[in-house]
């Protein structure tokens, strides 16, 4: 079948492949997407929290550095992003306000406080009576919170419909079919063929799949990112006009050791998420997962009950190993990857682009993204993911 050429060829048109796309088109490189859906992916379900402080870890200290790099450039990013395509990608300066409802929660939130407070981060911590003050909406029983107002929120859905209009601007070429295998020749990555038997050639190719990642036929074993599905379930409810304003900002909190968040959107959706599931490919809404988020949710914010119930979803995060993502070059000529975002993919989209294409130009890291290179998982073959043995559908 016909042979097509681009510069760059990005398999994968989510967030982080269209990004990748749109900065390497800036940059001057003929840039081209393969994905029968680009737009699609987790960002269709993701809650759009740029939460840098509020989603620390305990041993994610390196990550924090990178989520805050990115956090920083949201502003003018977003900016530049409505300026290029006209379109209001609900970005929302609100603020977060993370809350303990007993005893347990309230340890687990000190210890939070105490490690931001350790890495330099900006958050107050408050007694219950003031968290109700800011959200009166709260359940009386609140023991206490951290407010942090430096973690903002957008609508990933219309951050993903804006990068498809930024990339189409900027030529970017897309082909809407499945990469079937990503052929190699002599030692490097020389382009894919897709599901039709189409052909498409490019001078470096970025693997950007998300959580498929893992099973793209053609890589090699030693290069194949070591990127797994995790699950999540998320709903979406609406705040009629007369309850507004019903949340001021994006709340969340740790219930018997499940993390729940209600984030509202300016135009009265309001985002109740999400499950974390090792469940492979499986993207079934459960009764058990909508029971658990609305029980959690409803001793958070006892009014939510009231809410009309929009939608239930559930996507896939592609976890890695350490959660964070893996940048750049990988140990096959020719193949960048731009994966393993898992629950920060959202946040980290600007950072992403201005990395990639960076790497795609000059083929180095810039310094703030050399701790993410997938060389640190080393050439050894690794555990096969399950995707492997078993595709999904
Ligand atoms: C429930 C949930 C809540 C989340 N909440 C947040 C949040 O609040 N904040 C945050 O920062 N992040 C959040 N995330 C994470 C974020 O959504 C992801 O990290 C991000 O969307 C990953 O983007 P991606 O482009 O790498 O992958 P994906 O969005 O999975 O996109 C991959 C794309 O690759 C395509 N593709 C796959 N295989 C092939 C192939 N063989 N050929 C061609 N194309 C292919 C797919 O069609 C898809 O369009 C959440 C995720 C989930 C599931």
């Amino acid at each position: 079948m016909s042979s097509r050429t681009s510069d760059v060829l990005v398999i994968g048109g989510g967030i982080i492949g269209l990004v990748t796309a749109w900065r390497a088109a800036q940059r001057g490189l003929a840039a081209a997407v393969v994905d029968p859906e680009p737009g699609g992916g987790a960002a269709r379900v993701a809650a759009g929290m740029l939460a840098a402080v509020t989603e620390l870890h305990y041993g994610e200290e390196t990550l924090l550095a990178l989520n805050l790099e990115s956090a920083r450039r949201y502003p003018a990013f977003a900016a530049e992003l409505t300026e290029a395509t006209g379109h209001d990608l609900g970005y929302r300066r609100c603020g977060t306000l993370a809350v303990a409802l007993d005893a347990d929660d309230r340890a687990h939130l000190r210890d939070l406080h105490a490690l931001q407070q350790r890495s330099g981060l900006e958050s107050e911590w408050l007694a219950g009576r003031e968290c109700r003050r800011l959200e009166p909406m709260l359940a009386p029983g609140v023991r206490g919170g951290l407010r942090v107002d430096g973690d903002h929120q957008i609508d990933p859905r219309r951050l993903a419909a804006a990068l498809v209009a930024a990339c189409e601007r900027a030529g970017v070429v897309f082909h809407r079919s499945p990469a079937e295998r990503l052929d190699v020749v002599r030692d490097r990555a020389a382009g894919v063929t897709t599901a039709d038997g189409t052909g498409l050639r490019a001078g470096q190719v970025v693997l950007a799949a998300g959580s498929r990642s893992g099973c793209l036929a053609g890589v090699p074993d030693a290069v194949l990112p070591p990127v797994r599905p995790v699950k999540g379930q998320v709903l979406r409810l609406t705040v009629p006009r007369r309850y507004a304003p019903f949340l001021s900002r994006t709340v969340r909190a740790v219930v018997r050791g499940s993390h729940v968040y209600l984030v509202p959107r300016e135009n009265g959706e309001l985002v109740v998420g999400a499950t974390s599931e090792e469940l492979g490919w499986d993207t079934t809404v459960t009764a058990g997962g909508v029971y658990e988020l609305l029980r959690d949710a409803h001793e958070l914010m006892p009014g939510i009950t009231e809410l009309p119930l929009t939608e239930t979803c559930a996507g896939l995060r592609p976890g890695s190993p350490d959660n964070a993502p893996l940048l750049g070059p990988s140990g096959l000529d020719g193949l960048q990857l731009a994966t393993g975002h898992h629950r920060n993919g959202v946040l980290l989209t600007p950072v992403t682009g201005d990395v990639l294409a960076h790497a795609l130009v000059t083929g180095e890291l810039p310094e703030e993204a050399r701790p993410f290179t997938p060389l640190r998982f080393g050439p050894v073959p690794q555990a096969r993911p399950a995707s492997r043995m078993e595709q999904p559908a």
